[in-house]
């Protein structure tokens, strides 16, 4: 008989948020698949689970691995599937092998369990009836803004995994597309320094207190049902122009590029955004 793939998610942090059907499928199954071998020894050392089989299943390994799990599958084996931290297969290797044991017929069980945008979401205040996770955006700055241009529109809350060194700019990008939106980061979730800054996205006291250390999901509240029905987000009054365009040189634009965009995003002229700045620094 064809073996079950349990996928087990496993703490974002603190070491207590695993469950006892967790701790009891990592301890019973013939093998475990996990994406750094060395980081889940560590957990299951911690819980004194030795098991009999432990091996690798990450982004560059998906095919060679997956094979290997699905094999065992066939031979009657049950394993366990785990990432580094939360629910494999959220922003976490996971979900080619899903698809490919789907795709031999064969149905994973998922045990419920922490993802850290969900305990985020949940502790933030922002609307819970309606969210959208979208993960981490593209790095590429052009391809981040389009990607965020489409979903200006979103009267869901948006939910980003972002990292610490990269913030600042996507809370650049966040700004300019989005507007002065309502902003909730939650930092290291279940950890000892865990925090939750709440603030406006346009608010540069509150960006200038953010600690931009450790890991974590950026919130943001949905667009307004007019905003949604109505033109995308410009900054028309003078303070969101000029805090876009410093926003962009920050992100190391030119003056000249900044100014460009900025009008574009607004629907002004280069020199109407060019006098908004000068008006600013008499
Ligand atoms: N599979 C994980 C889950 O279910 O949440 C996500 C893994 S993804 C590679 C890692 C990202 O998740 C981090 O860069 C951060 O954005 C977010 N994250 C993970 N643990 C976190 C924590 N304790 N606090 C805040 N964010 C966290």
């Amino acid at each position: 008989m064809t073996g079950t793939l349990f996928i087990v998610p496993t703490p974002i942090g603190n070491l207590e948020d695993i469950t006892l059907r967790a701790l009891r499928i990592l301890r019973e199954v013939d093998f475990v698949a996990a994406e750094d071998t060395r980081h889940t020894r560590k957990l299951l050392t911690h819980y004194d689970i030795h098991p009999k089989s432990l091996f690798s299943y990450h982004e560059h390994n998906t095919r060679h691995a997956g094979a290997l799990v699905l094999q065992r599958l066939l031979a009657g084996e049950s394993g366990a599937l785990v990432s580094d931290a939360g629910m494999p297969g959220i922003s976490d290797p996971g979900h080619d092998l899903i698809r490919l044991l789907l795709e031999e017929s064969i149905a994973p069980v998922a045990l419920p369990g922490p993802s850290a945008f969900v305990t985020g979401l949940v502790a933030s205040g922002l609307a819970t009836d309606r969210f959208l996770f979208v993960g981490f955006l593209p790095r590429e700055k052009k391809t981040r803004r389009s990607e965020l241009e489409a979903l200006a529109k979103q009267t869901a809350t948006l939910l980003f995994y972002e990292a610490p060194h990269r913030i600042l700019a996507t809370l650049d990008d966040l700004f300019l597309v989005f507007g002065n939106r309502q902003c909730v980061i939650a930092r290291e979730l279940s950890k000892v320094h865990e925090t939750f800054h709440r603030g406006q996205l346009g608010d540069s006291q509150w960006r200038a207190g953010l600690t931009l250390r450790g890991e974590m999901v950026v919130m943001v509240e949905g667009a307004t049902i007019s905003e949604a029905t109505t033109s995308l987000f410009a900054p028309t009054d003078a303070e969101s122009i000029v805090s876009a365009v410093d926003g962009l040189i920050a992100q190391g634009l030119d003056k000249k590029e900044a100014m460009r965009q900025v009008a574009q995003a607004a629907g002004l002229s280069r020199r109407d955004v060019y006098q908004t700045l000068l008006d600013r620094d008499q």
